[in-house]
């Protein structure tokens, strides 16, 4: 199976120019959805994980399914007032604009074993807006995993130091 075919290039969204990476298809399929969280789960290996972020909102989605197969929680990281209880924030460039980050303060501990997911590694900034806040909490990341890696937007420069894994490069 190809995991590429389950994944659409819509063109100008939200903005024109922006090419969208549309993974609706993948999670609308049981057998990609299954052999996309294989995949994504062999990238980490055999390190310890206590919580995987999925990062607002696309990232959501294999973040929980990663931390069910790894017996570990789920940190949501969202955009401002969207969280209910004490958080600190990180504000951040996007591909397209530029936001605010959120996570609660008390879902890190000291030492805490982190790994990041989202869909789409861009231009970087989410990514490392995240790697601030975890380790401003004490946070340990362990690897920043993402299902695609746009190349050419050079996020991998933002996230020199960590163990970046994307399972599709374009
Ligand atoms: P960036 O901060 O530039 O790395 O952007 C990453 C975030 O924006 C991720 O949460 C993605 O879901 C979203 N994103 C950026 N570019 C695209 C794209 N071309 N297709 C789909 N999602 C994108």
């Amino acid at each position: 199976m190809n995991i590429e075919d389950f994944i659409r290039d819509i063109p100008d969204f939200p903005k024109e120019g922006i090419v969208f990476k549309d993974i609706t298809p993948l999670l609308l399929s049981p057998e990609a959805l299954k052999e996309t969280t294989s995949l994504l789960l062999k990238m980490v290996g055999n390190s310890k994980i206590d919580k995987v972020i999925g990062m607002e909102s696309r990232g959501f989605f294999f973040a929980t399914l990663l931390a069910r197969e790894l017996d570990a929680g789920f940190i949501p990281v969202r955009k401002p007032n969207k969280l209910p209880a004490k958080t600190i924030s990180e504000s951040y460039g996007l591909e397209y604009g530029s936001d605010i980050l959120e996570i609660h303060e008390d879902a890190i501990n000291e030492g805490d074993k982190i790994l990041i997911h989202d869909d789409v590694l861009a231009t970087g900034g989410t990514a490392e807006a995240v790697c601030k806040m975890v380790q401003r909490l004490g946070g340990e990341i362990i690897q920043c995993n993402f299902l695609i890696e746009l190349t050419f937007l050079k996020g991998a420069d933002k996230l020199k130091g960590y163990n970046l894994q994307s399972l599709i490069k374009y």
